[in-house]
């Protein structure tokens, strides 16, 4: 009786600190794990995010580069952090095609994380080196089909968007090439400029900047429709590849046990983000879409995560693509 008194006692203290430690938080800096290496887009989104976040918060928001293996790296580590709210993920369309591509996953996106929402969607482009010997897409999809044992094409990893859109390219046009993996498009990007690699399917978080100052040729984006800032590029369904569509949608997630306190913080901290000047304006520079903010919402995130799953799922299983 004694003993499980104690019990209850000692059971009842631990869950009054955890529920005072969440109602005081964020009492200091959190977090933001990037899956990726610094410099790129998925990086990107994360500095414009952690700013604007930085201020419903009322704490720094710092982010900490943790890539490799196409992003299942960095979701290891948040999905092992502390459920404190301290430890923070942000990942895109690679928590949905991840469980596909990985016989040995070492976490479930769906039941291994709190859900806490859809931030924003990027376009991708197919982009390659500023001496590629082709006009425009039509050109490319021919250059790339006659000289496909030569070509290199660049990725973050398996699991990546850019390894994604890749799969999708040679499985549209017929064409296997050699992939280059790095631990993130920053890195990819660096090697694309030095002329080491021949294309690569980017965000345009990473690319329009490059675009922009001619360091390399675009050929067409991977949206439905034309992107209005690079809107000279034509979509891969206008330049013949027909239901050729990928958006690169990201999200935030803590690690599952999060006191809801501190999760319904970062739902308001990401809702307020996602209405501030200053990341918007950032985002649309860069082609990206924030969602509107009734979208960004566990609720929400969470049902998006399990359709893009299902239908990545099946899209990998027919290309038969695997890794151990
Ligand atoms: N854009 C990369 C990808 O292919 C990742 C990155 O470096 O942000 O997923």
């Amino acid at each position: 009786m004694i003993k499980g008194l104690r019990l209850l006692a000692a059971t009842g203290i631990a869950l009054a600190a955890t529920l005072a430690a969440a109602q005081g938080y964020p009492a200091k800096p959190v977090t933001v794990v990037v899956p990726f290496t610094a410099g790129g887009p998925t990086d990107t989104v994360a500095r414009s995010l952690g700013q604007a976040m930085s201020k419903p918060l009322g704490q720094t928001v710092v982010v900490e580069n943790v890539g490799g293996a196409g992003g299942t790296v960095g979701a290891t580590r948040v999905k092992n952090a502390a459920p404190d709210g301290y430890t923070i993920l942000l990942h895109h369309i690679g928590m949905s095609t991840a469980p596909g591509l990985y016989r040995k996953l070492a976490y479930n996106p769906q039941t291994d994380f709190e859900m806490i929402g859809l931030i924003v969607d990027v376009p991708m482009t197919m982009i390659a080196r500023s001496d590629f010997p082709a006009k425009d897409f039509r050109e490319f999809v021919s250059y790339v089909k006659a000289n496909k044992e030569k070509l290199n094409l660049a990725n973050a990893g398996l699991g990546a968007a850019s390894h994604l859109c890749g799969l999708m390219f040679q499985s549209a046009i017929e064409a296997n090439v050699t992939t280059v993996p790095f631990k993130g498009t920053a890195d990819a990007m660096n090697a694309l400029l030095g002329k080491q690699v021949d294309f690569m399917c980017d965000q345009t978080t990473n690319t329009t900047g490059q675009i922009k100052a001619n360091a390399v040729k675009a050929y067409a984006v991977t949206s439905a429709m034309r992107v209005p800032t690079l809107p000279d590029l034509p979509t891969m369904q206008e330049g013949g590849l027909k239901g050729f569509e990928v958006g690169i949608w990201h999200a935030v997630y803590a690690p599952k046990g999060t006191p809801k306190a501190a999760v319904d913080k970062l739902v308001g901290a990401i809702q307020e983000a996602s209405k501030d000047a200053d990341f918007r304006r950032r985002m649309s520079e860069l082609g990206a879409t924030v969602y509107p903010v009734e979208q960004i919402t566990p609720a929400a995130l969470a049902s998006h995560l399990k359709s893009e799953t299902e239908k990545w799922g099946s899209v990998i299983k027919k290309a038969g693509v695997y890794a151990d």
